[in-house]
């Protein structure tokens, strides 16, 4: 192999693949002026030049019949070559025939032999570097340079292309996300989340691969995929967790997959992959499936959600919002005594009618909203309370609801405080309620605000124990005042043994951790006997009441009041 003495940096290198001495020298003599240069004698010679990597070659000049391996042959390995094929390569002949062939091996130019125009040469050689040297900043912009998919803005676009030109077929729409991806990259580190994603883009290219498609990492852990419809999701999501489930951690990782079936040209191609994204969100909580495919139901389910997120502030203006109270009583003593009441937030929205809080307090913890609306119940809850006991004299208190979002805001301690003290009431007048789902995520950071909470002065429920996956570890743990035992476990106390003996053994575990237990739901006589006879202390539920708006609840008050003498 006969290199040029000097590689001059700062210049592009060409690699002249050529058997004929004058020929070489002839082409050397009209691009060295320009470029560095390098010559091969034959195909061979050329790959083993370009596998040392000791030079980044930016074009290549090949000879088609050479001595040990010819052009053709050379054009094949290197287009199966990963490191080769991006370099652009000129065919030498002249020989018609070859010219075709090399073409379709993948050449993107030929020159003449003899050659006699020195100039069109080195134009043509110039020419296909800057266009390839181009193309490659362009793909660096449109890509995302961690896995190699397009990245958001771009995937719009070429999908668009890709549907006006192939307007007689059907396209599909998937969004792939994973689950706790930004808790896993936290855990397990950033390489190992680098790892995930680019395990997740090669099983998506898996995907496409035979159907017509594109796709595009879009955020994070968010992938679009378009494809053409017919795939089935099953097969791919499984073809794209294969992928991840070769690397390592493979049990902390669920991927969820959304699809759009059948898109259109009424919407741009984002709302299509917003649209597939809803989907994918929707399952977020769902682990009885991967896949949920966007359909009317869902469309409006998102438009009602938009609705009731664009009308809270309305809303509390208005006074829409309006807190229900239900009843508790306490039952160990020769009559049920009315001890407390959960204040209950109900939305009397004046188009969309009464809407369930089961169907706005989960959209508002999701959004932060809640903050707002748990402080209306707060307030509003604590100034009824201060109207009743000024008014009957009667040792009440009310307990409101503390959503795990509001757990995260620094300032609620100070929050529930000055509302306390707005209306003259103790922090004895006032309990908390926090769900027990509220723990088992960021265990740690709970803990400390109920720790604050409670160094506050104020007395916390478990609401909705047994619900969730707590763990009787984290029970010892954690600072409470009173466990506050699900609704689902009466449903089966007067149904079996088992049912009977569950609250039995809740109850006392309630007395081994020295706080008193409140059980919700019961609904009849029988429950209500069960739980009394198994040593609950206090009951809500329709059995005493439903929740009732405030006037209803002061005739309870009353009646309390005047059975008390
Ligand atoms: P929760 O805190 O566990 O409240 C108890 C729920 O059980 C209430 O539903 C109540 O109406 C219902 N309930 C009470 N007794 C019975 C009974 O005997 N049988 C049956 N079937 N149900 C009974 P509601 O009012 O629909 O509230 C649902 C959930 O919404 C509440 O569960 C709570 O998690 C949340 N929520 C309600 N108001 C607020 C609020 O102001 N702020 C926050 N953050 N969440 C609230
Ligand atoms: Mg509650
Ligand atoms: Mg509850």
């Amino acid at each position: 192999m006969n290199t040029d003495a000097i590689i001059r940096t700062g210049r592009q290198t060409v690699l002249i693949v050529e058997d004929e001495l004058v020929n070489q020298q002839l082409l050397g003599f009209i691009l060295k002026e320009s470029y560095n240069v390098l010559y091969a004698q034959n195909g061979q010679e050329a790959l083993d030049l370009l596998h040392s990597e000791k030079y980044r070659v930016s074009m290549i000049l090949l000879d088609i019949i050479m001595p040990v391996m010819d052009g053709i042959t050379f054009l094949r390995l290197a287009g199966e070559d990963e490191r080769i094929r991006s370099i652009p390569i000129i065919v030498l002949t002249s020989d018609n025939e070859m010219e075709l062939e090399a073409f379709r091996l993948g050449a993107m130019d030929f020159i003449k032999k003899p050659y006699d125009m020195p100039d069109i040469i080195l134009a043509r050689v110039r020419r296909i570097i800057e266009f390839v040297e181009d193309r490659e900043i362009i793909r660096d912009v449109e890509h995302d340079p961690l896995t190699g998919l397009y990245n958001r803005s771009f995937f719009f676009e070429y999908s668009r292309r890709l549907m006006e030109r192939e307007k007689e077929r059907t396209f599909d729409m998937l969004a792939i996300d994973v689950d706790r991806f930004r808790i896993a990259n936290e855990v397990y580190g950033r390489t190992f989340g680098d790892q995930v994603l680019c395990s997740l883009a090669d099983g998506i290219r898996k995907v496409l691969h035979g159907h017509l498609g594109i796709s595009c990492r879009a955020d994070a852990d968010l992938f679009y995929v378009l494809i053409e419809h017919g795939a089935d999701l099953k097969n791919s999501l499984e073809q794209i967790r294969s992928c991840i489930h070769e690397g390592e951690h493979p049990s902390v990782l669920r991927i969820r997959m959304g699809a759009y079936s059948g898109i259109g040209f009424e919407h741009p191609v984002s709302w299509y992959a917003e649209a597939s994204k809803s989907a994918c969100d929707s399952i977020r909580r769902n682990y009885q499936t991967d896949i949920m495919i966007y359909d009317e139901e869902l469309h409006r389910r998102e438009l009602y959600n938009e609705r009731l997120i664009a009308d809270v502030d309305t809303a509390i203006e208005e006074r829409q919002f309006v807190v229900f109270f239900q009843p508790k009583y306490a039952i160990q003593g020769e009559r049920p005594v009315l001890v407390s009441a959960e204040a209950l937030i109900r939305w009397n929205h004046p188009e969309l009618g009464f809407v369930s809080p089961g169907d706005f307090i989960p959209l508002f913890e999701e959004n932060g909203l809640i903050l707002k609306v748990d402080n209306y119940v707060w307030r509003e809850a604590s100034r009824r309370l201060r109207e009743w006991k000024e008014r009957y004299k009667l040792d009440l208190h009310i307990s409101v609801n503390v959503s795990r979002k509001d757990l995260f805001s620094t300032d609620l301690s100070q929050q529930l405080q000055s509302i306390i003290i707005e209306n003259g009431l103790s922090v004895d007048d006032v309990t908390l309620e926090v769900t027990e789902s509220a723990y088992s995520q960021d265990a740690d950071q709970m803990l400390k605000a109920v720790k604050t909470l409670r160094d506050g002065g104020f007395k916390i429920e478990m609401d909705d124990f047994g619900s969730g996956y707590s763990s009787l570890n984290m029970l010892c743990m954690m600072p409470i005042d009173a466990l506050k035992i699900d609704m689902k476990f009466v449903r089966n106390i007067a149904i079996s043994k088992t049912g009977y003996r569950i609250v039995e053994l809740v109850a006392e575990m309630a007395r081994a951790l020295n706080v008193p237990t409140i059980i919700e739901g019961v609904e009849d006589r029988e429950q209500y006997e069960l739980v009394r006879r198994v040593g609950c202390d206090i009951v809500q539920g329709y059995y005493f009441s439903r929740p009732v708006d405030a006037e209803n609840f002061e005739k309870l008050i009353e009646k309390e009041a005047s059975q008390r003498g």
